[in-house]
C-alpha cells in the first residue's frame, strides 16, 4: 500500500507544481483544473449556496444519517452484529461517503476545525467496519446478509465503494494522506484482487468505481487502480451481467462504451460511467476512446435533454427516454442525474477546452442542481417535473419519503442520493469556475470571485466583480500579472448574442464561444464583458412532441416558469395562454409577460372537431420567476413551456 502524492507524471499544462485540491486532477488534458487554494467563490448566489450547505446541510444529512440508522450499519457491522435487521437500502453506505467528501470539500475551504473533528469521527466508524482484508460494506458479507459480490447486478458495492474513494480523494487533496484514504487504498487492493485480470470477470450493476479508481490512481501513482478502471470499462457492454427486467441498457451492458452513439438507460449510471471513460481516456491518451463519448454528449444533448439541462425522462427505471421523448410533465429528470451530467461535461471541458461543455455545465447547475435543495439546504427534489399539474402536499419534515415520491421538496428519501449529491458538489463548486494553460486562464463561470495561479509566464491573479446572474456586466480586474504576454479567456455563453468585450478604449463584439485577450496587463486593469440578459421566448424542436406550440421564456442562464401563486386568483397554470407577439420584459421581483387566461371547458370527452386556437379570455399580464426557485411560497402548480394560440384544438 501507498500513500504518496508526489505523483510525477507530466502535466501538459502549465507550471503548477502540486496537483490542484479539485475533485478531477486529469494528467494530461487540454486545460487545467484550478483547485480550492486557486479560485475563492467571494459573493454572489454560490457563495449563499456554499454557505447554507456549510451551515445547514452538512448538518442535515449528517442528523438524518443518524437518525435513520445508516451510519449506525458501520458501527453494527464493527461490532460483528447480524446484519438481519440493517436500516436502510443496500446502497446507503454511499451517503456516508458522499458526506465524507463533501465534509472534505467543505473543510479545505473553510478550515473549520469543528467540521474536521466530525468528518474524524464518522471516518473512525467507517474504518472500524473494514474488514482485515479491505472489504467494506454494512450490507454483505457479514452474518445476516447476502454473500459478498453475490449480486453485482442490484447490490452496489463497487458502487459505494467508488463514492468511498471520491471521499478519500477529497480529503487527500485537502488535509493530505490519513486514515480515510488507507481505508481507501486497502478496499482498491481488495478489489484489484476480486475482480482484476484473472478474478471474477464482471462489473457492477451502477457504474461509479470507474472514475473513483482513476481518480485513486491519480493521487496514489498506483497504476493497478487504473488498470481496473480500464478493466471496468471494456469489460461492460459485453453482456458481463445478469439480463434484468429494464434490459441490460439500464446499467449500459448492452453495448461496449466504444461502440455506443448516444446516452442510454439509467441517466446517473450513464454519465458516471462516461465520466470514468473520459477519465481513462485522459490518462492513457486514448483518443478513440474520448471521441466515442464526445459523439455519445452530442447526440444526448442533441435529442435527449431537457431545457434545464436535465437527463432521464423515464420514471420506471430512471432512464433516459427515446430521442425527443421529454415530456415536462413526466420529466424525471433526477438531480442526481444534473450532478453527473455536469461532472461529465466538466470532463469533456478538461480534455477539449469547448465552450459548449461549460455552457451545458452552467445550464444545469442553475437549472437542476440549483432546482434539488429548498434555500433552506434542508428539503430537495429528486425529481424534477418541468409542469406540476396538481398542488403537491407539504412533506412531513420528520419522515423520509419513499424514493421521488415528493410533490414538494422533502428532507430525506428512502433512497436519499440526491441530498448528498448536491452538497458534495456545492462543497467544491469553486473548481467549476475556471481552468488554466500554458498561455493563460480562462474563466468557465461567472460569480464574484478571486482566482490566482502560477503560469509558465509567472503568477496571475484576477478578481471577477459581478452580479450576475442578476445583471450581465463581468468585470475581470487584474490584480497581479506577469510581465510577459499571458491570456485571459472568458466564455461568452450561446445564448449571449451581441456581447461585448472591453478592454480599455477598445470594444469588441464578442461572439458565443469564447474571447481571449492576450498582452502583458498591468495591475488594476480591467476586462469588461457585458452579456445581453434580457429575457427572451425558447422554442423546441417540433420533434419533442409533448412541448409543440408552447414557448419557453428564458433569461441569461435562468430557465423560467409560471407558478400558480403569481396567477390572480391563484388560477391553474394551464389556464395560461401566452402572447407571443409581446417580448417578455424585466421588471421589479422577476420577467413580465403577457396573455390571457381562458376558461377550461372541460368536456366529457376531450377530443373533437380541429378548431384554430385563438387568443380568447381575459386578458393578463404575468411574472415569471426562476425555474429552480419554484415551489419556495408553498403548493403551487408550475409550468416552464407555456401555450401560445395558434395550433388547432378541439373546441372549447
Ligand atoms: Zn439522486
Amino acid at each position: 500500500m501507498t500513500t504518496t502524492t508526489d505523483r510525477t507524471a507530466p502535466s501538459s499544462t502549465g507550471a503548477a507544481v502540486n496537483p490542484p485540491a479539485a475533485p478531477v486532477v486529469p494528467s494530461l488534458s487540454r486545460l487545467r483544473p484550478l483547485g480550492i487554494g486557486e479560485v475563492t467563490i467571494t459573493g454572489g448566489p454560490w457563495a449563499t449556496r456554499q454557505a447554507t450547505n456549510a451551515a445547514a446541510t452538512l448538518g442535515h444529512v449528517e442528523h438524518w444519517l443518524e437518525r435513520e440508522g445508516w451510519l449506525g450499519n458501520f458501527d453494527a457491522t464493527a461490532a460483528g452484529a447480524s446484519g438481519a435487521d440493517r436500516a436502510g437500502r443496500e446502497f446507503s453506505d454511499s451517503e456516508t461517503y458522499k458526506l465524507l467528501e463533501a465534509m472534505a470539500w467543505e473543510h479545505g475551504r473553510s478550515g473549520d476545525p469543528e467540521l474536521d473533528a466530525r468528518l474524524r469521527a464518522i471516518v473512525a466508524r467507517v474504518a472500524a467496519a473494514q474488514q482485515p482484508d479491505g472489504y467494506l460494506s454494512t450490507a454483505f458479507g457479514r452474518p445476516g446478509t447476502p454473500e459478498r459480490w453475490s449480486d453485482l447486478e442490484w447490490g452496489h458495492e463497487l458502487y459505494c465503494l467508488g463514492h468511498l474513494f471520491q471521499a478519500g480523494v477529497a480529503r487527500a487533496r485537502t488535509a493530505g494522506p490519513d486514515e480515510l484514504l488507507e481505508v481507501c487504498t486497502r478496499a482498491a487492493d481488495l478489489v484489484c484482487e476480486v475482480f482484476g485480470p484473472q478474478g471474477i470477470p464482471s462489473v457492477c450493476g451502477h457504474p461509479e468505481i470507474e472514475p473513483a479508481l482513476v481518480e485513486l490512481y491519480r493521487v496514489t501513482g498506483q497504476r493497478r487502480y487504473l488498470e481496473q478502471a480500464r478493466l471496468f470499462l471494456e469489460r461492460r457492454g459485453h453482456q458481463v451481467l445478469a439480463e434484468v427486467e429494464f434490459g441490460r441498457a439500464y446499467f449500459q451492458d448492452d453495448v461496449p462504451i466504444r461502440e455506443a452513439d448516444v446516452l442510454r438507460g439509467h441517466a446517473v449510471r450513464a454519465t458516471y460511467l462516461s465520466s470514468g471513460a473520459v477519465d481513462l481516456a485522459a490518462e492513457t491518451g486514448d483518443e478513440e476512446l474520448l471521441a466515442a463519448v464526445v459523439r455519445q454528449w452530442e447526440a444526448t444533448v442533441a435529442r435527449r435533454t431537457y431545457l434545464t439541462g436535465g437527463m432521464g425522462s423515464r420514471h420506471q427505471d430512471e432512464a433516459f427516454g427515446e430521442d425527443f421523448v421529454l415530456p415536462p410533465d413526466r420529466a424525471y429528470s433526477e438531480t442526481c442525474a444534473g450532478v453527473g451530467s455536469v461532472q461529465l461535461a466538466w470532463r469533456l471541458l478538461l480534455a477539449r477546452g469547448e465552450a459548449r461543455y461549460a455552457d451545458l455545465v452552467e445550464r444545469t447547475l442553475y437549472n437542476v442542481v440549483d432546482a434539488g435543495p429548498s434555500a433552506s439546504g434542508t428539503a430537495f427534489f429528486y425529481t424534477n417535473t418541468l409542469h406540476q399539474r396538481v398542488l403537491g402536499t407539504v412533506p412531513d419534515a420528520d419522515h423520509a419519503v419513499p424514493r421521488a415520491a415528493s410533490s414538494l421538496r422533502a428532507p430525506w428519501f428512502a433512497v436519499s442520493c440526491c441530498p448528498t449529491n448536491v452538497a458534495r458538489t456545492f462543497a467544491s463548486l469553486q473548481t467549476l469556475v475556471a481552468t488554466a494553460d500554458e498561455d493563460g486562464v480562462q474563466v468557465h463561470q461567472y460569480a464574484p470571485a478571486t482566482i490566482a495561479t502560477d503560469l509558465p509566464a509567472g503568477r496571475l491573479e484576477l478578481r471577477v466583480v459581478t452580479d450576475y446572474p442578476h445583471t450581465g456586466r463581468v468585470e475581470v480586474v487584474v490584480e497581479r500579472a506577469p510581465a510577459d504576454p499571458v491570456a485571459v479567456t472568458l466564455r461568452v455563453p450561446g445564448w449571449a448574442t451581441g456581447a461585448t468585450l472591453t478592454d480599455g478604449e477598445d470594444v469588441r463584439e464578442a461572439a458565443p464561444g469564447s474571447v481571449t485577450t492576450t498582452r502583458a496587463f498591468t495591475t488594476g486593469e480591467v476586462l469588461v464583458l457585458d452579456l445581453p440578459l434580457q429575457p427572451r421566448f425558447t422554442a423546441a424542436d417540433p420533434r419533442v412532441d409533448a412541448v409543440r406550440g408552447t414557448l419557453a421564456v428564458e433569461r441569461g442562464p435562468q430557465v423560467l416558469c409560471v407558478e400558480s401563486v403569481d396567477l390572480p386568483g391563484e388560477r391553474h397554470v394551464d389556464d395560461l395562454v401566452l402572447d407571443p407577439t409581446r417580448a417578455p420584459e424585466d421588471v421589479e421581483g422577476g420577467v413580465r409577460v403577457h396573455g390571457w387566461l381562458r376558461q377550461q371547458a372541460d368536456p366529457a370527452w376531450p377530443y373533437g372537431e380541429p378548431t384554430p386556437g385563438g387568443a380568447a379570455g381575459e386578458q393578463v399580464s404575468v411574472l415569471l420567476h426562476p425555474y429552480a426557485d419554484w415551489a419556495e411560497r408553498g403548493p403551487s402548480t408550475m409550468r416552464v413551456f407555456l401555450p401560445v394560440p395558434g395550433a388547432p384544438s378541439a373546441a372549447s
